[in-house]
């Protein structure tokens, strides 16, 4: 039984397991296929990366407090983070890899830094 190429359609000679032709249409077909996710999660991913700027810009020391309307000034988007933390006494840390924040009274978050 002969295959064909996944991207040109051409008829594959030899082994068995080969999917494609040649190395170019390998690579021209898995680039087609990255590039469907490729915008959604270069968008995504640029999002985390500002939020995290921002935080690291925001707790220098590792500890601090801040408003929720400074956040929002400098352009934070409180629908992303990284993971969530939830601590044995009831709070929640919202993280952006290890910079993370907890929600205080009164629109005052606080800002820690997980050790790594
Ligand atoms: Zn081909």
């Amino acid at each position: 039984m002969s295959k064909t190429c996944l991207e040109c359609g051409e008829k594959i000679v030899g082994r068995e397991d080969k999917k494609f032709c040649s190395d170019g249409c390998r690579n021209a077909y898995n680039n087609k296929i990255n590039k469907d996710s490729t915008n959604y999660m270069r968008n995504i991913n640029n999002r985390l990366r500002k939020n995290y700027r921002i935080l690291s810009e925001l707790n220098t020391e590792g500890k601090s407090k801040t408003t929720r309307a400074k956040l929002v000034s400098k352009g934070f988007d409180f629908d992303y983070f990284t993971n969530i933390l939830q601590t044995k006494t009831g709070n929640t840390y919202y993280f952006l890899y290890d910079q993370g924040y907890m929600v205080l009274e009164n629109d005052y978050y606080m800002l820690v830094k997980k050790d790594i």
